[in-house]
């Protein structure tokens, strides 16, 4: 699908990878782009300008995709401006390093809310309205860590690779209503979440290319998934190494 001309959400876009993937979304000709935010509306609304100058269409809506109800409304904000939506980017996220022995119930509940069933609850609001078209993607991104778990991520990594298995099962169901769905997982990319780690020595000693990605750079990969036919129930990496 070609990005050009398509609408497309993606949630968590106020800053990091998302804003990148909206931007890169605009810069390739998109009809519309979703701009969510869960608390930065001010960082959403700049994003949104940033579209408009570079002469895209932008919607920003704030929501907290874990819950079933916003996630909806969400989808009905991109329907009730443009009709359709055509590409899904679920690309929300936190990351609260602990020992899994220092955790509490509530900080792998919303883990597993924000990053698992945040990502179903837009895939599912946005499903019925692609399946009518008969066209429509599905992007959700995953992590290194759900493919090479990590300590003091114990929670974070078990939600990412439920992510990926979602998405590979979700790619078979949904195929033959012309709808791809695939998983992308970064390595460290250099945003306000990679920096939860504290000290950064980490980079240099564990990546092969001794950096961080640009959030520009992950946001190229995502987008030329996207405009790949081909590319379903695939995972896709991208991590200077790390793997
Ligand atoms: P980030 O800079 O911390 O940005 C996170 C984004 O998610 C923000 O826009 C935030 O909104 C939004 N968000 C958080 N909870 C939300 C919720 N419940 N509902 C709606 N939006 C919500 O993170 P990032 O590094 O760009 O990460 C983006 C995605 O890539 C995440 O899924 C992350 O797990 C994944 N990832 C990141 C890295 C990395 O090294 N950075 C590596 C691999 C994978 P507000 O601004 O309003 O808070």
């Amino acid at each position: 699908m070609q990005v050009s001309g398509s609408v497309v959400l993606v949630t968590g876009s106020s800053r990091g990878i998302g804003r990148a993937i909206a931007l890169e979304a605009a810069r390739r000709g998109a009809a519309g782009v979703v701009v969510n935010y869960l608390r930065s509306r001010e960082a959403a609304e700049k994003v949104a300008e940033e579209i408009r100058r570079l002469g895209g269409d932008a919607l920003v809506v704030g929501a907290d995709v874990s819950r079933w109800e916003e996630a909806r409304r969400l989808v009905e904000a991109a329907i009730g401006r443009w009709g359709r939506v055509d590409v899904v980017v679920n690309n929300a996220g936190i990351l609260e390093p602990k020992p899994f022995h220092e955790m509490e119930p509530r900080d792998w509940q919303r883990m597993m809310e924000v990053h698992f069933y945040g990502a179903l609850n837009v895939a599912r609001a946005a499903l019925p309205h692609m399946m009518e078209r008969k066209r429509g993607v599905i992007v959700n991104i995953s992590s290194v860590l759900g493919l090479r778990p990590e300590p003091l991520a114990s929670h974070y990594s078990a939600a990412k690779a439920a992510l990926i298995a979602w998405s590979i099962a979700a790619a078979k169901e949904l195929a033959e209503y012309g709808i791809r769905v695939f998983a992308v997982a970064p390595g460290g990319v250099d945003t306000d979440m990679a920096r939860v780690w504290g000290d950064m020595d980490w980079v240099e000693e564990e990546i092969p290319l001794a950096r961080l990605a640009r959030p520009e750079e992950v946001a190229k990969l995502v987008l030329d998934a996207v405009e790949n036919p081909y590319v379903t129930g695939d995972v896709l990496t991208v991590t200077g190494g790390l793997l």
